[in-house]
């Protein structure tokens, strides 16, 4: 292969490989270079296996309640190593599934470790991309833009040392051979409450500790406090409002123990494991960003709207650059930079709009303003509620837990914001997301036939509690 390129992308995760796809349909001759494995955090250490596993906690769980669904069923058990086999099947063959669009798209994928060298007279703007293989050799790539996309890792508190045994984060928690007997997960974001869910379908004892006063605390409160109570039914023990004392952390067989701060009193919490899901950090070490004059802030990449740096042939996307680190976010951020690459004019990405999930028993998701958020932006909002237990569909799964919830702008009747828990509202969502983006009205969405029986109907009905006119309230 010729070094010279029109775009490098370094890191091939789910923001690098799917701007490569879009660079090559634009005509552009593209390289991805991957250190790792294509895919990056979302398709290995992310999304889909931590959604495998939760499906197969999903299903050990209707097990159990067979006999609610008239299934009679007997002898259930868990065998933890074939949902990780199972798990590790689904990543291969997604991951060969990547390959294969890297040479379909006739990319080239350079297996190494990308540092941008700055620029040289072969590539006075971009800079050269020098890719270090793991012999120690090493070969020069010459760009006209470089995409950084080399995503993040997970963090830990300062004085809390991830030993990946006792101390773990969802990286080793993928990697389990057997299951813990107690879990405490420090931290209730998405993550967290994920692992907490799947654990706890699988019989771990799990209690959570959380900083802000609430779990999911960036989702609208009514859906924190619900996941709270329908987490508690379950015996997860869920602790807010607490500072988790890292130096306190002391070792005993086959446990560990850590203190936390609440409300000036100190708790202690003693587990086979602690989960460590505090957010990530962007990688943006050692990828030679002092060789030019891009930006790194508060701990991430510096871009504009089009994701371009301070040096304007070199972009940056994804999880480096902060912000939603969410794998469909990456990825649209990779494909608007290209195409602004490309000389296109790619409409830049309005935050607002972007579907948020956490998958769960039940599911969470949300587009748009939490209602304090509105109020807090000075819009007079009107709330239509919608519970599951009235839906045919959701009494036929037997998951009628949770509800719907639409914030619209009483002056405009605009939809400010959707938020949902209960069964399959990642996928629900999706709906929300385009009446954000069609700037759709609850009339609107209420006068979308949707189909019955089906969960869908929430959307229509939640749409009408806005003005007071559920049919099924
Ligand atoms: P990454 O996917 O992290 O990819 C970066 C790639 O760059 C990696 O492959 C890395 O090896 C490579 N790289 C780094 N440095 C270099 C270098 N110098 N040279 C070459 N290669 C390099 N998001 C969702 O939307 N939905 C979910 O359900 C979801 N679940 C998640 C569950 C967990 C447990 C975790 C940890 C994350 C989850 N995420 C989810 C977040 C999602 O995985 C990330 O937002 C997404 O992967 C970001 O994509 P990216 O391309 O920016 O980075």
């Amino acid at each position: 292969m010729s070094n010279e390129y029109d775009v490098v992308v370094l890191g091939g995760g789910t923001g690098g490989y799917v701007a490569a796809i879009r660079a090559s349909q634009l005509g552009m001759k593209v390289a991805v270079v991957e250190k790792d494995k294509l895919g990056g955090t979302c398709l290995h250490r992310g999304c889909i296996p931590s959604k495998a596993l939760l499906r197969s906690a999903e299903v050990y769980h209707t097990l159990k309640n067979g006999a609610y669904y008239g299934v009679e069923v007997s002898d259930i058990g868990i065998n933890f190593l074939r949902m990780q086999e199972r798990k590790q099947e689904i990543v291969d063959q997604l991951h060969k599934g990547v390959q294969h669009l890297m040479k379909k798209g006739k990319i080239d994928v350079y297996e190494g470790t990308g540092r941008i060298m700055g620029p040289s007279i072969f590539s006075p703007q971009a800079g050269a991309i020098n890719v270090e293989y793991t012999n120690g050799e090493a070969e020069i790539l010459v760009p006209k833009f470089v995409l950084i996309a080399t995503g993040s890792r997970p963090r830990t508190l300062p004085g809390l040392t991830i030993d990946k045994e006792a101390v773990i984060t969802s990286d080793e928690a993928l990697e389990l051979k057997e299951l813990p007997r107690s879990v405490l997960i420090i931290g209730g974001g998405v993550i967290g409450i994920e692992w907490a869910s799947l654990f706890n379908d699988l019989g771990v004892d799990v209690e959570i500790v959380e900083y802000a006063d609430r779990i999911l605390p960036f989702e609208d409160e009514d859906i924190s406090k619900e996941i709270a109570r329908l987490f508690k039914k379950r015996k997860i023990k869920v602790h807010t409002g607490a500072k988790v004392l890292p130096e306190t952390l002391s070792r005993g067989e086959g446990n560990v123990t850590i203190k936390a701060e609440q409300n000036g009193k100190e708790l202690a919490f003693t587990a086979e494991k602690i989960l460590v899901s505090v957010g990530r950090q962007a990688n943006v070490e050692d990828i030679g960003m002092n060789n030019v004059d891009a930006r790194i802030e508060n701990g991430v990449i510096k871009v504009n709207e089009m994701y371009q740096t301070n040096e304007p042939h070199i972009y940056a996307i994804g999880d480096v650059i902060g912000g939603l680190q969410l794998a469909h976010v990456a990825s649209h951020e990779g494909i608007v930079a290209v195409e602004h690459m490309a000389g296109l004019r790619p409409r830049p990405i309005d935050y607002t709009m972007v579907p948020k999930c956490t998958y769960s028993r039940p599911e969470v998701a949300s587009v748009g303003l939490t209602e304090t958020e509105a109020r807090a932006k000075g819009y007079s909002v009107k709330i239509g509620k919608f519970s599951f237990r009235a839906i045919g569909k959701a009494l036929v799964y037997g998951e009628y837990d949770g509800f719907v919830k639409f914030i619209a702008d009483e002056k405009t009747n605009d939809v400010l914001g959707i938020h949902m828990i209960g069964p399959h509202v990642t996928d629900l969502i999706a709906e929300g997301a385009l009446a954000r983006v069609l700037d759709a009205t609850p009339w609107e969405i209420a006068h979308t036939i949707h189909p019955h029986p089906t969960l869908s109907e929430i959307m229509g009905e939640a749409a009408l509690a806005v003005d007071g006119k559920a049919i099924h309230s």
